[in-house]
Parts: structure tokens; sequence; C-alpha cells
């Protein structure tokens, strides 16, 4: 498996925005799905569709 380097970007395309960019070095999956159910919580409870982003 490479060594993925980059960010994960959070976009909701209900808000059409980027809702936080964060560097895989310090955010695995598990800590990305973390901030979905805490700091954007309200979107993922409004029902909105947020999709999650690598980008280099
Ligand atoms: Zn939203």
């Amino acid at each position: 498996m490479p060594c993925m380097t980059g960010y994960i970007e959070i976009y909701c395309s209900s808000c059409k925005k980027t809702l936080g960019r964060y560097n895989t070095k310090f955010y695995n999956d598990d800590k990305i799905r973390d901030l979905l159910k805490t700091t954007h919580s309200v979107h993922v409870r409004d029902g909105h569709t947020v999709d999650m982003m690598r980008t280099d």
C-alpha cells in the first residue's frame, strides 16, 4: 500500500462549501469520521451530502 500524503478535504455538496482540509499526516480516516460526528455534525444531522476527498 502506497504511503498517502496530502490532505483530506471535507466538502458539503448541500452547502456547496469546504468544511475543512486536514493533513493526512495527522488525520487518518478514523479521525476524519470523528470530526464528522463532532465539528461538522450539524451537516450530517441535517442530512447533507458530505464528501471526503483526497487532495495533494
Ligand atoms: Zn452542509
